[in-house]
């Protein structure tokens, strides 16, 4: 995925609280990812430190939660909790069958987001 473009996002999001607060430096940023979002935790660290070079937000921990990704069955509409394949890594392609009836009608209603949760800074 476009891991260096959201790696940027996060680090001017970073910066501008760290200017809210008046802050010298941010040490640590914390997310959370879904799962079904494709994104590399490993990648998004190494684009973080290249995009965080020489500003505030150098030497910076991003901390990673992987929150699980969630169907909804269309067929029983119930829901179900999935991880990815190694198969959908290398194809993209995303079809989740539910755990209860076995369908492959399913949506995503869960694990497409990221946010991120807390900024800490040093004053
Ligand atoms: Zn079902």
């Amino acid at each position: 995925m476009h891991e260096f473009s959201f790696a940027f996002n996060i680090f001017k999001i970073a910066e501008a609280t760290a200017i809210k607060h008046n802050a010298k430096k941010i040490t640590e940023v914390q997310l959370e990812i879904g799962e079904l979002t494709l994104i590399v935790p490993d990648l998004l660290k190494r684009s973080f430190e290249m995009a965080t070079t020489g500003s505030i937000a150098e030497g910076a921990e991003l901390v990673i939660k992987i929150l699980p990704g969630k169907i909804k069955c269309r067929d029983c509409g119930k829901n179900s909790s999935v991880t990815l394949s190694e198969e959908s890594y290398l194809t993209g392609l995303q079809l989740f069958q539910c755990r209860h009836c076995q369908s492959k009608n399913t949506e995503i209603i869960d694990g497409k987001k990221a946010n991120i949760k807390n900024v800490k800074i040093q004053e």
